[in-house]
């Protein structure tokens, strides 16, 4: 097959082009071609929602254009092309119907955002924010409005509603959730984090589904199903991510949560890779940037010629809440244990112990953040 074919990353996302520079940093001779549903334009996703508290229109976080990437990886990024099909046996994705043959293949293909019942009745009154253009969209829709109803109380949801307040809206946050950030808080350190928010002006109903969402004049009118009515002028819709996986699975790759790749980020099949929030690496799926930039160098290598195997420190997650500083280690690699939580008001520590006493995770809030440091040094490896 095709051995003078270009490596291709698909995606241009902090996955694709990270690998793509340290790819270049071992190897600047082999043909590299990225391809990308989007326009191609280096950004920083996690910037998204530090936006409104900025002022920054989408262009002043686009960083680099596609042609400017282009150049300075000696590569070709195609842009405002979508892969619909990848055939193993004969090395090739379809390409907007065209055929483009591979030596290599890179899934950096994201994840897309779970969608509300209601997003096609309620049009640009309804949106999420996945992406540039995405954020673009919302600030536009945004225009001469105030009230913005956020649904989905998780890591996206929280720090939008506190960037969404900093920039002058009213802010109210329904979900279903019983606290913040069920995934990954405890209650009492959420409870911190809400009380935070609550501060700076953020209304909260939480344990609440909604029972329906219609346009009403200029605005929605929001009705929860413990009865309660909202009036908005917007609504954001924050309810998770799901892996982009569907182009794996139709090749009839591994898919679980992700596109599944071993400690080399190598699917089943020995051409084809995956990284970022598409893969499930090893048996984790980590929508976050730390573990992609590791995942990036690793594969950087394999794909040179060193065969790499992968390995993930403790990783935590500084959460933008500036309402209530927060950071987060999941207890990924407990089997079982629980969280204890020491602390007052908005300074929570909490720390995830097994029945030996061996800690696996925290949480930390307001000026207990300053421990993140020496407790991340007693954390196991998430992948040793
Ligand atoms: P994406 O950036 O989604 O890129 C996917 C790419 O694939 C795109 O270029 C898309 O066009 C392309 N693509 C997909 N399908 C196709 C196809 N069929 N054909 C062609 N192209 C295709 N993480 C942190 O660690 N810290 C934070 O503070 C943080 N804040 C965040 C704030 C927000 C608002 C959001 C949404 C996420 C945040 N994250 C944060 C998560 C982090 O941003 C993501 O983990 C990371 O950006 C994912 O990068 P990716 O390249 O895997 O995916």
């Amino acid at each position: 097959v095709a051995d003078n074919a270009p490596l291709v990353i698909i995606g241009t996302g902090l996955a694709g082009y990270n690998l793509a520079k340290e790819f270049r940093k071992l190897d600047s001779e082999r043909p590299l071609l990225m391809i990308s549903a989007d326009d191609g334009r280096f950004y920083s996703k996690p910037l998204l929602s530090t936006g409104f508290a900025k002022g920054k229109e989408a262009d002043e976080l686009g960083m680099q254009d596609a042609a400017t990437m282009a150049a300075q990886l000696n590569a070709d990024v195609l842009t405002g092309a979508r892969v619909t099909a990848i055939d193993p046996a004969s090395r090739t994705l379809t390409v907007d119907g065209r055929s483009q043959p591979y030596s290599d293949l890179v899934l950096a293909t994201g994840a897309e955002v779970r969608s509300l019942p209601w997003r096609d009745a309620l049009g640009e009154r309804l949106l999420s924010i996945n992406d540039l253009t995405d954020y673009g969209q919302f600030r536009a829709a945004l225009q001469g409005r105030r009230k913005v109803v956020i649904v989905g109380a998780g890591l996206i949801g929280c720090e939008f509603a506190n960037d969404l307040r900093l920039g002058g809206f009213e802010v109210t946050v329904v979900a279903t959730d019983p606290w913040l950030m069920p995934q990954l808080l405890p209650e009492q350190a959420a409870a911190a984090v809400q009380a935070g928010l609550e501060e700076l002006g953020v209304s909260f109903h939480l344990g609440c589904g909604i029972e329906s969402m219609r346009l009403e004049g200029e605005g929605l009118r929001v009705r929860l199903d413990s009865g309660v009515e909202l009036v908005a002028d917007q609504a954001l819709s924050a309810i998770g991510l799901a892996p982009r996986a569907a182009l794996a699975e139709a090749a009839e790759l591994a898919v679980g949560r992700g596109v599944q790749v071993d400690r080399q980020l190598r699917t089943r099949d020995p051409h084809i890779y995956a990284l970022g929030d598409c893969a499930e690496v090893a048996g984790l799926n980590l929508m976050y940037v730390m573990p992609l930039m590791t995942s990036a160098r690793a594969l950087a290598k394999t794909l040179s010629g060193t065969p790499t195997e992968l390995s993930y420190p403790a990783m935590p997650i500084m959460v933008k809440t500036p309402a209530c500083p927060l950071v987060v280690a999941p207890p990924l690699t407990a089997q079982c244990g629980s969280w204890q939580c020491t602390g007052e008001g908005s300074d929570m520590r909490a720390l995830y112990l097994d029945d030996s006493g061996q800690m696996h995770g925290f949480a930390l809030t307001g000026t207990a953040v300053a421990e993140k440091l020496q407790l991340t040094r007693e954390l196991p490896a998430w992948l040793g």
